[in-house]
């Protein structure tokens, strides 16, 4: 059994309770839980027409939440400045071409995840031994085929910057995948982290139903490069965020969640790859 670090409830972040079901973090960020992962809004309350930027967007069923969320938050019918994808996984990506379609709403990815958005590239298999639960067993169910936004799909400005989200860099984090992105605004130390790491195990359904709340490394079975995921993980840490918000589980914040993510970052290879990748896994008796 691999070792998980656990977070207390006092690591939660401190939160309003928006509209439609929203979770306010800060007053020009909100993020809405649904079924099996989190899409992030922001921008301020009303913000208006392509006064706002979505981040990630959900698995198929989720639109009509982030549909009627967008419209509580920041007025009916209001259309984002851009769609911005930390990557192209199925679960991140469900309503991504109904809405971009809706909005007329450009898509914004690292150029090395675009063959995932524009229709040239599966991901590879999951990695059906990762150990933790039942979820790698069930992985090889999970949509790998790519959706084609290619018309609307642009390439994150090399310098870091994203014009729609003034005060927001974007980070290179791969592993998870090739061209998964991390937001980090450097004004309140707010870090959006999409699936480099998250705040509740992936692999048991337990736990996905559950939400218990850990510091992990990202989901096992859809993580093909364990390096590149460590460099992302430590260069996240070394940012001392006082806020994340991941790709699944709940908001963390403060000194306790940032003691669990330097703990990851000390010890990825201990505890975030599958037990049956990890180089110091004792030899099973
Ligand atoms: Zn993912
Ligand atoms: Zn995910």
């Amino acid at each position: 059994m691999t070792v998980q670090i656990p977070l207390s409830d006092e690591a939660l972040a401190p939160e309003r309770a928006g509209p439609a079901h929203l979770h306010e973090v800060r007053p020009d960020l909100a993020y809405l839980r649904t079924a099996l992962v989190n899409v992030v809004l922001i921008g301020h309350p009303n913000a208006g027409d392509r006064g706002w930027v979505l981040v990630d967007t959900g698995i198929t069923g989720g639109r009509e939440a982030i549909v009627a969320a967008a419209g509580a938050r920041f007025g009916p019918g209001v259309r984002p400045a851009a769609i911005l994808q930390t990557h192209g996984h199925f679960d991140h990506i469900g309503a991504l071409e109904a809405l971009s379609d809706a909005w007329e709403a450009p898509v914004l990815a690292h150029p090395l995840e675009h063959p995932f958005l524009d229709g040239r590239e599966s991901y590879p298999p999951p990695d059906t031994k990762a150990d933790g639960g039942i979820m790698p067993k069930l992985a090889p169910l999970f949509p790998r085929s790519p959706v084609d936004v290619s018309r609307r799909l642009r390439a994150l400005p090399e310098d870091g910057t994203i014009a729609e989200l003034p005060g927001w860099r974007w980070l290179h984090t791969p592993g998870h995948t090739p061209g998964h992105v991390s937001l980090w605004r450097a004004t309140d130390r707010t870090l959006v982290a999409g699936d480099a790491v998250i705040t509740t195990g992936q692999e048991s359904a337990y736990e996905v139903a559950a939400q218990t709340a850990e510091m992990h490394g990202p989901p096992r079975y859809f993580t093909p490069d364990w390096t590149a995921a460590a460099h992302s993980a430590r260069d996240l840490a070394a940012l001392d965020p006082e806020l994340l918000v991941t790709g699944h589980g709940r908001a963390m914040a403060g000194p306790l969640m940032r003691g669990a993510l330097h703990r990851l970052a000390d010890h990825f290879e201990e505890i975030a790859p599958p037990a049956h990748l990890q180089a110091a896994a004792p030899p099973t008796p």
